[in-house]
Parts: C-alpha cells; structure tokens; sequence
C-alpha cells in the first residue's frame, strides 16, 4: 500500500511526488507515456517556480529570454524587455518534465512509465488503481492526468469545456542569437493570438482562440506566420492539444483524492500560462495530504480553499481583462499592448511579484475607455 498514487508525470503530478517523496511518504507515479515523453507546450516558464524547490533547474533550461514583440495583424511592431531580476526560461518539455520527474525519483518517489491507468475504485479507505500492468493501492490519490487524462471525469467532477491549442516545433541548423525576441501576433486570430517561442536551436510558433469557437484548420495560421520569420511549416512538426482553462472556482478534493494542475484547470485564461499553476498546485496538494496522512481531516478542503483564495480569485480578474481584451481587440493593443509599461507589467505578473488585481482596475478603465471616442488613446 503507498501512501499515495500520483497519476500522471507532468509538472504537476512530479510536484506532487517530489514533496510527498521529501517528507518520507512512500509514492507511485503512474504515466502513460514512455519516459521522456513530449507534452505539446511552447515552454515559457516563470523562474518563479524556484522558489518552491531545493534543487538548480539548470540542466532542464534551453535557454532564458527577456526581449518580447508584439505586432497587430504581423505590422505595427512594438518591443519591451522584461525588467524582472530573473528573465523568463525556454524549456523544452522532454526535458523540463523528465528532470522533475528523475528529482522526485531521487527523494524516493517510484516511478512506472508506459502505465496507462484504466480506472479506480475507492474501497473504504484506500484506492485500488488499475492500470494494464496491474492494480496498486493507495491511501490517497492525485489526478495529474492533464486536460485529456480521464481522472477527474472517474472521481465525479462535472465535465469541463477544453480549448484547443496548436503548435509547430521548428528545429533550426544552428542556434538562434542572442537578440531574438519571444513574438506575440494579435489581430490575427479571432479570440485568441499567435505566438512564436525562440529555444536554444529552433522555435515553438503557437495559435490558439480562448473564447469562442475552437480554431479547426491550424495550418492556415500557422504556415503563413512561420513564414512570416522565413520558416518552412512543411521544415516542423505540427501537434494540437486540449487546453484546459480556468473558469470559475470548483472543489478539488473529494475522499482521500485531489486534482492538480491541468486535470484541474489550473490555466491562466489571459495568458494561458499552465506550467506555474500545475507547479504551485503540486506543492500545496503534497502539502495537504502530508497533513491529511498524518490525521487532519479537514486538509483537503484546505487545499481547495487555498487554491481558490490564492490562483483563483485573480484568475477571476484574468478572465474579466480577457474578456475586455479580446472584445475589442485593436483597442486593446493600442491602449494596452503597445504601453512601453506592457511587458513590464507581463514579467511581474508571471514573476508572481504582482497580481492582476493589482493592474485590473486601471487596464480596464484604458479598454472600457477606448471604446468612448476621444478617451483611452
Ligand atoms: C500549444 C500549447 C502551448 C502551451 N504553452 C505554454 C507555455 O509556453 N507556458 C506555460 O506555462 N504553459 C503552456 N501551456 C500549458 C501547459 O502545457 C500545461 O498547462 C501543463 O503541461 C500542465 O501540466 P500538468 O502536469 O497538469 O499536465 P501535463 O503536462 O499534460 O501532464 C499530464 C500527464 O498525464 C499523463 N496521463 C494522461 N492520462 C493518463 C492515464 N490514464 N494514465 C497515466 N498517465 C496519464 C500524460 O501522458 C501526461 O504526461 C501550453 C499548452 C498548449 C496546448
């Protein structure tokens, strides 16, 4: 019997594992997928997530940027340099993802790779997991499956909608410079925007719309953007993914299991950033369940209450800007994005060093402004 069952290897479930596996609790990490596995993800992640670790991210860094470009319709170009004390990191997520998952290995978390889970059954007081290598038990049980994994669907929670989201990894001959720049494209895509992510030796060109209809044909926006830098889309590989974004504050626990990360729409709906929130959601749901094993009844629930209290409360003002924004989109750029204070603001806010609380009332006032003739420009 383990203490506890982690499914999925992602940054969450490995999280999860790592501090569940540091506090000397016995843990199984149940994945799918062969190990390393590629997750369809542009790989921008705030250096935020350090603070929660013990160990040097460095070897799973590609590389580190501080340049951002926004352009309106491919012209109109503006550019800002984030001005945090860490730039952001470019991982990709063979990596990033296996380097967790071998930390948590080294606190002592066990780990099955190439394990689907098939189903579980709560029996009393412990979970019995199947999957097509066997059954395991365990006392508690985390749902780090993703926005496709079947976990939160098996424990009860209502079905959520997905987005869908697409991307393009483009490997190049040789490395990129130094000056090249993390690309935002807006005007483009109904609801949404395109993105181009530099790594070390290629780039990670993205589309997706948040609200709204689901973009189907991802190939016509993505060939005529990553030509736009004198890319070949026949030259990449193209995926899409679900993208499970937050939208509301919901439970996260039931009986002796929780969700995290993505199984439990975790992402940002303004900026879509999923890599943080699956983070930060693994470390408390380790924390809760250190304290539910050693007989706090009531941490669970904690672990719902700090979720809403401390991600999704300001997701709430994400999702009322991005609702704004991508109303009225041109406005946005011209009264928003092309602020010499814009990246500023988008460093601090992925560098947890500001919420969106803080910025809400103000960004709203300049798009609720620009659309009144003569006002927010
Ligand atoms: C195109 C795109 C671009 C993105 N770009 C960014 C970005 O630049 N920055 C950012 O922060 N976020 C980005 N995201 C979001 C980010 O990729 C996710 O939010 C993040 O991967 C969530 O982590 P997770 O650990 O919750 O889930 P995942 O990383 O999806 O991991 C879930 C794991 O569970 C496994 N699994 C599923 N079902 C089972 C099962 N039945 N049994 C066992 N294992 C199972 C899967 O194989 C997978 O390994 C992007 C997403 C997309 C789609």
């Amino acid at each position: 019997m383990y203490d506890c069952i982690i499914v999925g290897a992602g940054p969450a479930g490995s999280a999860t594992a790592y501090h569940l596996a540091k506090q000397g609790h016995s843990v199984l990490l149940l994945e799918k997928a062969a190990l390393p596995r590629y997750k369809p993800c542009s790989g921008a992640v705030s250096p935020s997530v350090a603070q929660w670790f013990d160990f040097d991210f460095a070897p799973a860094i590609d590389r580190t940027m501080r340049k951002v470009r926004y352009t309106w319709k491919l012209g109109d170009p503006v550019e800002g340099e984030l001005q945090t004390a860490e730039p952001i990191w470019m991982v990709r997520r063979d990596v990033f993802d296996h380097f967790l998952v071998q930390q948590a290995q080294t606190q002592g978390a066990q780990l099955q790779d190439s394990t689907a889970v098939t189903g579980i059954e709560l029996k009393g007081d412990y979970w019995q997991v199947n999957t097509a290598n066997g059954s395991f038990e365990g006392s508690y049980v985390v749902a780090a499956d993703g926005a496709d994994g079947p976990m939160a669907q098996w424990l009860g929670f209502p079905e959520q909608e997905v987005r869908l989201a697409g991307v393009l990894e483009v490997p190049t001959n040789t490395p990129l410079e130094d000056t090249c720049a993390i690309n935002f494209e807006f005007g483009l895509v109904k609801n949404g925007c395109l993105w181009n992510f530099p790594k070390h030796q290629g780039y990670s060109i993205g589309a997706c719309a948040f609200r709204g209809k689901n973009l189907q044909e991802f190939k016509t926006y993505l060939e005529p953007y990553a030509q736009s830098f004198g890319l070949s889309y026949s030259q990449g590989s193209a995926f899409t993914h679900p993208l499970k974004v937050w939208d509301g504050n919901r439970p996260l626990h039931r009986d002796r299991a929780v969700l995290v990360g993505e199984a439990a729409a975790t992402v940002d709906p303004l900026s879509a950033e999923g890599i943080r929130p699956a983070m930060v959601s693994g470390v408390k749901a380790a924390g809760a369940i250190h304290q539910a094993l050693n007989g706090n009844a009531e941490a669970l629930a904690a672990y719902t209450r700090s979720m809403h209290e401390e991600w999704g409360a300001d997701m709430q003002w994400a999702q009322r800007i991005a609702s704004l924004f991508y109303r009225v989109p041109g406005i946005g750029y011209r009264v928003g994005i092309k602020r010499p204070t814009a990246t500023q603001r988008l460093g601090q806010l992925l560098a947890g060093e500001i919420r969106y609380a803080d910025v809400a009332n103000r960004v709203m006032k300049r798009l609720g402004g620009g659309l009144i003739p003569g006002l927010g420009g």
